[in-house]
């Protein structure tokens, strides 16, 4: 992160009164905090949320302003843009958020959500990117840099920390072992912070161990201001401090909340009161004052270089672009027999599409990542611009969404539920080429509950069923936010799958049907074949309110599925393509420091001398008859653990294009930090000497290629 002349803060943090600099610390208005016009000093501005900037609200009620000049770039969600495991493609998107929060005037963008999907039915995980810390922090690092270079806009990574789960969310009680935190929840935050320079921090809703995580010790003093040596600004999630004196004695810089009460925050008159009885000294209020100074600056906010900050821009044509790009890649073939997609676009006279999700806009959902789109293409629309004139699209809804989604009642029926089934059904069996586009929407994938199952609702699956009796060609199509099951999965020759994927969705998921693109997502979950494979039910808690326990520790989503061999329905990094690709030639370069001593010490980032690097080599063929691209993925065994660990777990990865016939030869760094397990007793990561297997595969229930070699001395390092 930038430096910041600290004597400048000093300077102007001695001009302010008590009651100004509280006035900076917490929420003068939904969205905003006060700022000090004497000073010219000016409000920090935030606005939502991961998939484009919010609209406008009044400041002091959750009405919308009604303006029509909020509307903007509809990008896909993190989910979305996790499936396209593409780093260029995480930075274009921002980049896109940050130049429309700052065209909107806007200093702070609540994004990215980077909490771990645990289980398929936390109703955010559509906001969020993985089950993975590693692809996590390789995609959250990019788009934070996107978001933040040369915008003069901050980017605010959340929830900080072990957000996953939306059931009580307000006091849930987390309790994981420490070495689960370090391996699993925290990596992601630490690449958000360190690598990205994300310039704020949203504390989470829930309690961890006990303590609430936006004025927690453990969270913020101890791990983020003081291993990590964090000297931007923690905001708290919007209702989350619950305390005057612990979010005052805290690393906590901005209490945010939902009341328009702003004088009755924590931090608010009761701080300024418990100051002037002297219970709690002021320079806590300083300590905060000077981190939020330090962003302004960091932002061309104050003084001279105001006159030069970086006005921004939303609604381009390129930001649009943008938002195509990452929606054709975020699609996932997960299954494709019998060659049956692509479909032939010039051979299709009459095709059926049946669903709610070739129809739908799901802009306008889920809570805080609501968006108010300039414009969104349903697949519908998507299918009939490309197609046009000469080709019948007819189109049945299938099944109903009732009016009202009623909380805890998942599949409410509709007098209509039977009339527009019997009417798909018979619809498919007329049509040569069916495609149903269902899955879930954001009645489900929504902030503020957790999904009950993991079933499809509206009784889909039983209408697929009959879609599949009536025309067994039936391609189905999935959009959803988090694993569904699918019992009908080996019946359909083909299965398409993709997230909430922004205002050029329809047309993405069009080019891909139809075979104007190449697939080249890949699941960034694993999909269970049914909930109680899920790691986080069969051992840990979920969904309860009170105190939960992540007891399957670090063995979440494939770490499982792959250690306990567990066939999942779809793996973790699996998705197909119209092409083939061939693996080959694998080689390991290493370069280690051999009949080294390291048993006294503790590497860090900042060390020239490494005791270990590994460069993975191998060539990547395309042999089919299409341009495609593969995501090639490096995972790492170590045979000899001391301790359960994963059977394997990722550690690098490249995508890369190919021409039909062409190869390439990729070459993967694998650091020493891919080696090692979290150690409580040394408070450090540990690898052992010992064999390890390099593995290269196209998903991790996919693995080409492997390789050993022997880490001959062991060595120890922090992250
Ligand atoms: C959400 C945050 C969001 C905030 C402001 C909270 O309810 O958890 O992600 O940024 O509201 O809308």
């Amino acid at each position: 992160m930038e430096k910041v002349d600290e004597e400048k803060i000093e300077t102007l943090l001695k001009e302010l009164t008590l009651e100004e600099k509280i006035g900076m610390i917490h929420g003068g208005g939904l969205f905003r905090t006060s700022g000090v016009e004497r000073l010219s000093i000016p409000p920090l501005i935030m606005s939502d949320g991961p998939m484009g900037v919010r609209k406008e609200f009044q400041n002091d009620t959750w009405l919308a302003a009604g303006t029509t000049d909020d509307f903007v770039t509809y990008l896909p969600s993190n989910s979305a843009i996790a499936a396209t495991w593409n780093r260029q493609l995480a930075k274009n998107s921002g980049k896109v958020l940050g130049e429309e929060a700052r065209g909107r005037g806007k200093d702070v963008i609540l994004a990215p959500g980077i909490n771990i999907q645990r289980s398929p039915l936390c109703g955010r995980n559509f906001e969020y990117m993985s089950e993975d810390p590693f692809l996590i922090s390789e995609l959250a690092v990019p788009l934070i840099e996107g978001i933040q270079d040369n915008t003069d806009t901050a980017a605010c990574v959340k929830h900080f920390a072990a957000n996953s789960q939306e059931t009580g969310r307000l006091h849930v009680d987390t309790y994981l072992e420490e070495r689960t935190l370090r391996e699993i929840y925290l990596p992601g935050f630490l690449a958000a912070v360190k690598r990205a320079g994300s310039l704020t921090i949203m504390g989470a809703y829930n309690r961890l161990q006990g303590e609430h995580c936006s004025h927690s010790r453990q969270l913020l003093d101890q791990i983020l201001r003081q291993e990590w040596e964090y000297d931007g600004v923690v905001i708290s999630d919007w209702g989350a401090v619950h305390d005057t004196k612990e979010a005052a004695d805290s690393s906590l810089d901005i209490e945010m909340s939902v009341t328009n009460q702003f004088d009755e925050y924590y931090m608010a008159n009761p701080l300024k009161e418990a100051i002037l009885s002297g219970e709690i000294s002021e320079e806590a209020v300083d300590a905060k004052v000077r981190n939020i100074l330090r962003l302004m600056f960091r932002l061309n906010m104050l003084g001279e270089s105001a006159k030069q900050r970086v006005s921004g821009i939303y609604n381009t044509p390129e930001h649009r672009q943008a938002a195509l790009d990452t929606a054709r890649e975020s699609i996932v073939l997960l299954k494709n027999e019998q060659h049956r997609l692509p479909l032939a676009k010039n051979k299709l006279r009459k095709v059926a599409v049946i669903g709610q999700n070739a129809v739908k806009q799901h802009s306008n959902g889920g809570g805080s990542a609501e968006i108010k789109a300039l414009y969104e293409i349903s697949p519908l629309m998507g299918l009939k611009k490309l197609l046009g004139g000469n080709t019948e699209v007819l189109y049945a809804r299938g099944y109903d969404i009732p009016k009202k989604f009623e909380e805890g009642k998942q599949s409410g029926q509709a007098a209509s539920q039977q009339e527009y089934f019997k009417e798909a059904v018979a619809l498919a069996g007329s049509c040569d080429d069916v495609i149903f586009i269902g899955g879930l929407n954001h009645d489900y994938d929504i902030e503020g509950r957790d999904r009950l199952d993991m079933k499809l609702p509206y009784d889909q699956d039983l209408l697929i069923e009959a879609l599949l009796d009536a025309n067994p060609n039936t391609i189905i199509v999935l959009m959803a936010g988090a694993p569904v099951e699918m019992p009908w999965a080996d019946r359909a020759k083909a299965i398409v799958w993709y997230s909430y994927a922004g205002m050029e969705g329809g047309t993405a998921l069009a080019e891909v049907l139809l075979g104007e693109r190449n697939p080249s997502g890949k699941l960034a979950i694993t999909i269970p074949e049914k909930l109680s494979d899920s790691p986080a039910h069969k051992f840990g808690d979920f969904g309860k309110e009170g105190t939960i326990t992540f007891r399957e520790g670090v063995f979440v989503g494939y770490r499982y599925f792959d250690t306990y061999s567990v066939k999942p329905r779809f793996a973790f990094g699996h998705g197909l393509s119209y092409t083939t690709f061939e693996y080959c030639d694998l080689e390991l370069t290493l370069e280690e420091e051999v009949g080294m001593d390291y048993s006294d010490k503790v590497f860090t980032a900042e060390d020239v001398i490494t005791p270990l690097d590994v460069t993975v080599g191998v060539t990547i063929k395309n042999v089919g008859e299409y341009d495609g691209a593969e995501i090639v993925q490096v995972y790492v065994c170590d045979k000899e653990a001391s301790v359960p660990r994963p059977f394997h777990e990722l550690k690098g990865f490249e995508k890369i294009f190919l021409k039909a016939g062409e190869e390439k030869r990729v070459e993967i760094p694998l650091n020493k930090e891919a080696f090692g397990f979290y150690q409580e007793e040394r408070q450090c990561f540990v690898a052992e000497a010992g064999i390890f297997e390099i593995q290269v595969g196209a998903a991790s229930d996919d693995i080409r290629l492997k390789e050993e070699f022997e880490l001959e001395s062991g060595y120890a390092y922090r992250i």
